[in-house]
């Protein structure tokens, strides 16, 4: 039935010039005959500042944290009053946030006096910014002409009770859906619902996890059989490399899950796809979009991409990481020795990106943080250790990469300039990955742009864009 999930992110609430622009891209939908559900997260910035709010005043400063509350409840307030000219409506939706801040309030007091922060209390905070923003975009979406009807997102999306990371469990959810949002889209109503927050099955609320929304959005889309689920964000959706770093690059048009999910580690940016897994299991695409620019078309995510011509899709880059080497003797025909080492990070909690191992020597990359001299002074009591920062991770993504022969040939001739220090290629086939110094990392994806994507394949890249420019360049 033209069911469209649209999720719009924090900087597309932003303000009131950005929930102006949201609510006409959705009046466009209803006007182009589709049923739009939408999702929006907090106003930009407010989730970190109410979890600010929350520690602050665990840690006993609650002058801190009411000055905190109290500047977001100007900047709702303002907000609100820019969005809502009906006078009976504004001071309704005046009173309101008034009412949800005086609770907020009531709740970091009672924090700075008990002083103990638990999770439970974490996710109640911090539901107030997805509270708050869906029940003034409604309003504000009203006034715009767009029959809107504001759900609370925690009567929907039902969890576990894993605080500030609860798994969803979706047969509640379809039914909640069916029961909840359903009817109101038949009546021809655009529902709006916060996004990230949630509850168990007690009513007590819970979030997804920081960047939650998307997944609501795909757990929503998914229950109801949505026919897209678009992500309406601030980016055009996923490039063939930073263009900041090569001015040349593509915006991809289509691109497979699996694919982007290699890419997410790199630009969680964009999105990350295990929050899209709902809408993936059933089928249904996933469109990046950008609200900031609502003519362009974005990305499309699908289960499986559309052969390519070009092996690779895209070129990511993590910089700021360390290499350690293991080196010990003792590792020779022993078993349970990687076992070792990764308790030791674990630990620390320090997440492992790559590894490769020898028959005497174990080399893992990690983000450069403050615990790797105590991890490595763990690690020398096992091996000799010697440890590395100012790496870049270089990871060319692409399904067409297997089975293909040469293509290691082709990638390190591309910069047979530049000194690598670790290569994996992904268990997926569908990614090759290579350890560089930071500094050449801006110079490598260059050379490996200009290599792979000279003739891109215009049915997977938006060529049209790049003409301009690439005329004169080449
Ligand atoms: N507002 C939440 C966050 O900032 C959820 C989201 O926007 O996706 O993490
Ligand atoms: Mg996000």
């Amino acid at each position: 039935m033209s069911l469209v999930v649209m999720k719009f992110g924090g900087t597309s609430v932003e303000d009131p010039a950005a929930i102006d622009r949201t609510a006409k891209i959705v009046a466009g939908r209803v006007a182009a005959g589709k049923k739009p559900v939408v999702v929006v997260s907090a106003m930009a910035r407010v989730t970190d500042q109410l979890l600010r709010c929350a520690s602050s005043s665990a840690q006993g400063d609650r002058t801190g944290a009411l000055a905190i509350s109290s500047r977001l409840r100007s900047r709702h307030r303002d907000t609100a009053c820019a969005l809502v000219k009906n006078p009976k409506e504004a001071s309704t939706l005046a009173n309101w946030i008034d009412r949800k801040f005086d609770q907020l309030d009531e709740i970091l007091r009672g924090l700075a006096a008990i002083l103990e922060l638990t999770p439970r209390i974490s996710d109640l905070i911090v539901s107030y910014g997805e509270r708050l923003s869906s029940r003034m975009i409604a309003a504000a979406f009203a006034e715009r002409g767009v029959n809107a009807a504001h759900v609370d997102a925690r009567d929907v999306i039902v969890t576990d009770s894993q605080y500030q990371k609860a798994i969803p469990i979706d047969a509640i959810i379809e039914k909640r859906a069916a029961e909840k949002i359903h009817p109101l889209v038949q009546e021809g109503k655009v529902p709006v619902l916060g996004g990230f927050i949630a509850s168990n099955e007690a009513g007590i609320t819970t979030t997804l996890g920081r960047g939650g929304s998307d997944f609501t959005g795909a757990l929503i889309g998914g229950a109801m059989h949505a026919e897209a689920i678009e992500i309406w964000t601030d980016v055009d959706g996923i490039m063939t490399s930073d263009p900041r770093v090569c001015p040349d690059a593509l915006r991809v048009k289509v691109i497979s899950f699996e694919e982007a999910a290699e890419l997410a580690y790199f630009g969680a940016k964009v999105l990350h796809p295990a929050t899209i897994l709902p809408a993936v299991k059933k089928n249904i695409p996933v469109l990046v979009l950008n609200s900031k620019n609502p003519a362009n078309e974005g990305t499309r995510i699908i289960s499986l991409a559309p052969h390519c011509k070009s092996p690779f899709k895209s070129i990511a880059v993590k910089k700021k990481l360390s290499i350690i080497d293991v080196v010990a003797s003792r590792m020779l025909m022993t078993h349970g020795y990687l076992k070792e080492i990764f308790t030791i990070f674990d630990k620390y909690q320090t997440p492992v990106d790559m590894v490769s191992t020898s028959e005497v020597s174990v080399s893992l990359t990690v983000d450069s943080n403050d615990k790797l001299p105590l991890i490595a002074a763990e690690l020398s009591k096992l091996a000799d250790v010697k440890y590395e920062g100012k790496k870049a991770l270089v990871c060319m993504v692409g399904e067409d990469i297997r089975g293909q022969n040469g293509m290691a040939a082709r990638v390190f001739a591309a910069i047979r300039h530049i000194n690598v220090r670790m290569i994996s290629q992904g268990a997926s086939e569908i990614n090759m990955s290579f350890m560089i110094e930071e500094d050449d990392a801006d110079e490598a994806v260059r050379s490996l742009h200009a290599a792979f994507f000279q003739q891109p394949d215009p049915e997977i890249f938006d060529v049209e864009a790049r003409k301009p420019a690439g005329a004169n360049s080449r």
